[in-house]
């Protein structure tokens, strides 16, 4: 039996921390179930002190796992611990996960601590935390600019206080693959007790280098890598999942060691969180990405034809991604409906499956063909964005050569119905000035970008908009036949966004 490299996802903790990917509590409970389905080992649904949001979406994603442990984030001190818990209690697998600084330069400018008072808060804080689950896992953040006597130490206190898990997290994605080996076989030789333990890395991609730092890892004998779905996380991101998986899956013969994910659901998971975030996926990313197994080359091409041995060294069919795109249409029935989602990876209550079969039977009168791409945006704008304080009823706008353009929009403000016209340089901006006037926003608009969501001039306008106030950013996309209205839609959807970010208290 080969050893098995535990995949601890972080999508909703880490990577919900890349700049402007902000989700709501269902969105993340439709990951969390879609993570499940991918068969992850342990999923870090929050940090729940940081929002009453993020509280409420680990207590919701722990009510609904049932295969995977669940992890919820805790800093190094009571209230947060005593917090995590009261969120993950109930999950049927739950897990505190604790962390503290280890480097100089951390201790020195950001937590103002000294090694002895490090020590004895990791110790502590492991302890409390393991008073509420025997299962306990303990980061040392910016290990890997830590030093390793002192590393060493910390790494000892949390185990002998009883943490299961040792996480070395390389925070500031400073380390290169010789120097990461190194570090896990120092720790190995050093830390007393730590064979006992599941070591675990984390690794950030400001070089680059997140998963080759993870593989060397596994291959120093590390058995949990932390990870994301399309890499996405903190600045440049953390490891990406889908590369680890593959790089093991296909390079048996060099890393005999095995996941438990399904990999035929990697493609399906990729496109969800993409569509949910707003953070699309580059076209040349490894795996999941529209050019991942495009041949371009005439040589290349020609030797696919004869063998595809030849130039691909995974079939895209392994990963999950579908031969042909199945076009539902307007005499599609509610049963063909369904059945599609399912394929898709979702699956609804009676009452969502309601809601998305009307929108989509509107769509459908719009326009002949609805792909895989028009229900996905479909089921994300009608049943997972659950509209917070803002909702867009009615637009009306006039625009040509000949006249000023101008927008009437109606929408409902917590509840209330409002009105407003206004108007603008162009459809876009007199809707968006309008909007901007009923919500009383001061959101600055950073970026507006409108794409075709599938080919021919009948498709849907997907439009993504990013916002920018008091420092922070969200990302807001809406769909429509109309690209004004699909404007309108995005810019709403942003808003709310922005109103749900500002509830975080506290970062990390
Ligand atoms: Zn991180």
């Amino acid at each position: 039996m080969k050893a098995q490299v535990k995949i601890f996802d972080t999508t909703l903790r880490d990577g919900e921390q890349s700049p402007g990917a902000t989700m709501n509590v269902a969105e993340k409970v439709r990951i969390a179930q879609q993570l499940e389905k991918l068969n992850v080992d342990i999923i870090e649904a929050g940090f729940p002190i940081s929002s009453e949001g993020d509280f409420e979406a680990v207590e919701k994603i722990a009510q609904t796992i049932t295969r995977c442990e669940v992890a919820a984030l805790a800093r190094a001190n009571p209230q947060d611990i005593d917090r995590a818990w009261e969120a993950v209690k109930r999950a049927r697998f739950p897990r505190i996960h604790t962390f503290i600084s280890t480097s100089d330069i951390h201790l020195e400018y950001q937590i103002k601590k000294s090694k002895e008072e490090v020590l004895k808060i990791a110790s502590q804080c492991v302890a409390r935390a393991k008073r509420y689950t025997p299962n306990v896992e303990f980061s040392a953040m910016d290990a890997t600019r830590s030093d390793v006597g002192f590393l060493s130490s910390v790494v000892e206190a949390a185990i002998r206080a009883g943490a299961n898990t040792i996480n070395i997290p390389d925070t500031v994605g400073y380390a290169i693959p010789s120097e990461f080996g190194e570090l896990i076989r120092t720790l190995r030789q050093r830390a007393k007790g730590i064979e006992k333990v599941t070591l675990s890395v984390h690794c950030h991609n400001d070089l680059g280098l997140a998963v080759a730092n993870s593989l060397v890892a596994i291959q120093n004998g590390v058995r949990q890598v932390e990870c994301t779905i399309n890499g996405i996380g903190e600045r440049a991101g953390n490891t990406s999942l889908e590369e680890v998986v593959m790089a093991l899956h296909t390079r048996k013969d060099l890393l005999p060691l095995h996941t438990r994910v399904s990999p035929k659901q990697i493609f399906v998971t990729s496109r969800l969180v993409s569509k949910i975030t707003g953070m699309v996926v580059q076209p040349n990313k490894a795996i999941v990405g529209a050019n991942a197994f495009a041949h371009e080359s005439g040589i290349h091409q020609d030797g696919i034809l004869k063998e595809k041995l030849t130039y691909e060294i995974m079939t895209p069919e392994s990963v999950g991604i579908p031969k042909t795109s199945l076009v539902l249409g307007k005499l599609s029935g509610r049963h063909a409906f369904r059945e599609r989602l399912k394929e898709l990876g979702y699956i609804l209550s009676e009452a969502q499956l309601e809601l998305a079969f009307n929108r989509f039977k509107q769509l459908a009168d719009k326009k002949r063909d609805i792909y895989d791409e028009d229900i996905e945006s479909i089921v994300v704008e009608e049943v997972l964005r659950v509209p917070h304080r803002f909702k867009l009823v009615y637009l009306n706008v006039i625009s040509g050569n000949v006249t000023v353009p101008t927008a009437t929009v109606q929408m409902e403000v917590d509840g209330k119905l409002k009105q407003e016209a206004g108007f603008g340089d162009g459809p876009v901006d007199a809707t968006f000035k309008t909007i901007k006037k009923i919500t009383r926003s001061k959101s600055k608009l950073l970026q507006f970008n409108i794409n075709a969501i599938t080919g021919g001039t009948e498709a849907q306008g997907e439009v993504t908009v990013r916002l920018e106030e008091k420092g922070y950013t969200v990302i807001g996309q809406g769909a429509d036949t109309d690209v004004i209205v699909a404007s309108a839609k995005a810019y709403i959807n942003a808003l709310n966004k922005m109103e749900f970010k500002k509830q975080k208290l506290v970062g990390m």
